[in-house]
């Protein structure tokens, strides 16, 4: 009998072989790409003997035109029951004032790590000379930073309320029609997220965790954030990792936690890729270092994500990518994201032999030069299939 995923007292999931899985099918070319990907996803199951039962659940587009809503509470309320579940892309309303789905999903179950993992798959078409030296695992903090932040249009009653108030209280002078924008970084919000990433670092066997800020400007925000992650070592995990700083570059076989300022960082990951392994940041510079490694190794077509809260064990795997609604209903974009999205729930799942077993055959497939449009525009004496037979493809080289 299907059951649902539970977390026990001491934070671990528990999954029987026959799980109840919530997804959102998703707008726009989620049509295309959620059944390409559940076919693999369910073969990959069946071989290990297993057998998920999906449970759809309604947001974006689908859910407004059944039930007038974007969001409906009911999604919301299986999310937090299910604890895990993953989804297509969604659009965004535009006016009336809506907020982004998907902002809204990760604020009201407070998924604070927003889960990128980078990595180049053999054969897949790359900008860059050495796209195997790109294996990196970005952890972006979800919940504060811009997406906490207050932004004040020039010239409004209130951007004027505030700039007179900084003026008055701080003796700050800003000129007349400035926009004005507040983020907050806290202490608890930068540790949870570290935390995070320096155990995924230990329990995958990483070599080193960065920390990616802009302190060298922003000395109380992006700075605290790097102080407060290297306290966190210190506090927390000295016994099996230690700061660059305490141990001169040397970590022996400890975990190396070292930081570089965000703009270093971006050359770093295309000049020495090899030296930057698991990645914890804030939230824009998240956002920047995400879109700009998936670009090294095959684009956003193929990139994965997550957004996880590891104390409440809730936990949404989704396509990076949007609804890009001039190929929807074609039958032609890769599903490659969402089904890596897949991949990293059942390796979160502790699924991992079949999430390898769908890497295999992914790779085996592109070694076969059987890809869709995007790749095969890319590559020479390539065969351009459509989304439905990349999965097919896939699922038969399982
Ligand atoms: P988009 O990602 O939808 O598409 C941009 C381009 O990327 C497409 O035209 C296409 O060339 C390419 N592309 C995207 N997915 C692909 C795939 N699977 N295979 C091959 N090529 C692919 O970005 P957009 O056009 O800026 O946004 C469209 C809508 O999606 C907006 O409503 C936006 O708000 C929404 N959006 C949703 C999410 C999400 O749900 N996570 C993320 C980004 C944008």
């Amino acid at each position: 009998m299907a059951e649902k995923i539970t977390l026990s007292a001491e934070g671990v999931l528990s999954v029987s072989d026959n799980p109840i899985i919530p997804f959102i099918e998703g707008d726009g070319i989620g049509i295309d790409i959620w059944p390409a990907a559940k076919l693999v996803l369910d073969a990959a199951a069946k071989k290990h003997g297993k057998k998920i039962e999906w449970k759809e659940l309604l947001a974006g587009q689908k859910a407004f035109d059944e039930t007038g809503e974007w969001l409906p509470e009911q999604t919301i309320v299986d999310f937090r029951d299910y604890l895990i579940g993953i989804k297509g892309p969604l659009t965004t309303p535009i006016g009336g004032g809506f907020r982004s789905l998907n902002v809204t999903l990760r604020q009201v179950l407070d998924l604070y790590v927003c889960l990128r993992p980078v990595r180049w798959f053999q054969g897949v078409p790359s900008p860059v000379k050495h796209p195997e030296l790109v294996d990196m695992v970005i952890f972006r903090e979800n919940t504060e930073d811009v997406y906490r932040g207050l932004e004040l249009q020039a010239g409004t009653p209130e951007a004027e309320k505030l700039r007179a108030f900084l003026k008055e209280a701080f003796g700050w002078e800003i000129p007349d029609m400035s926009a004005l924008g507040i983020k907050p970084i806290s202490k608890g919000g930068s540790e949870r997220l570290i935390r995070a990433a320096i155990k995924y670092a230990l329990d995958h066997q990483r070599e080193s965790v960065t920390l990616v800020h802009k302190g060298n400007i922003q000395k109380y925000t992006e700075g605290a954030f790097m102080k407060w992650g290297y306290e966190l070592v210190r506090n927390e995990f000295a016994d099996v990792a230690v700061g660059w700083d305490d141990c001169g570059g040397k970590p022996g076989s400890k975990l190396l936690v070292k930081d570089v300022i965000a703009d270093i960082a971006l050359q770093q990951v295309l000049t020495r890729p090899s030296e930057i392994d698991v990645i914890a940041t804030m939230n824009l510079n998240g956002d920047y270092i995400s879109d700009a490694l998936a670009a090294q190794v095959g684009g956003i077509g193929i990139a994965p994500g997550a957004n996880i809260n590891y104390m409440t064990g809730h936990g949404i795997f989704e396509a990076t990518h949007g609804t890009a609604p001039k190929y929807a209903g074609q039958d032609k974009v890769n599903p490659g994201s969402v089904l890596l999205s897949g991949v990293m729930m059942f390796e979160h799942l502790g699924w991992t032999d079949a999430a390898n077993d769908i890497i295999r055959a992914l790779e085996a497939t592109i070694a076969d030069k059987i890809v869709t449009y995007d790749f095969a525009r890319q590559m020479e004496d390539a065969t351009e299939v459509k989304c439905s037979e990349f999965g097919s493809a896939i699922a038969d080289r399982l």
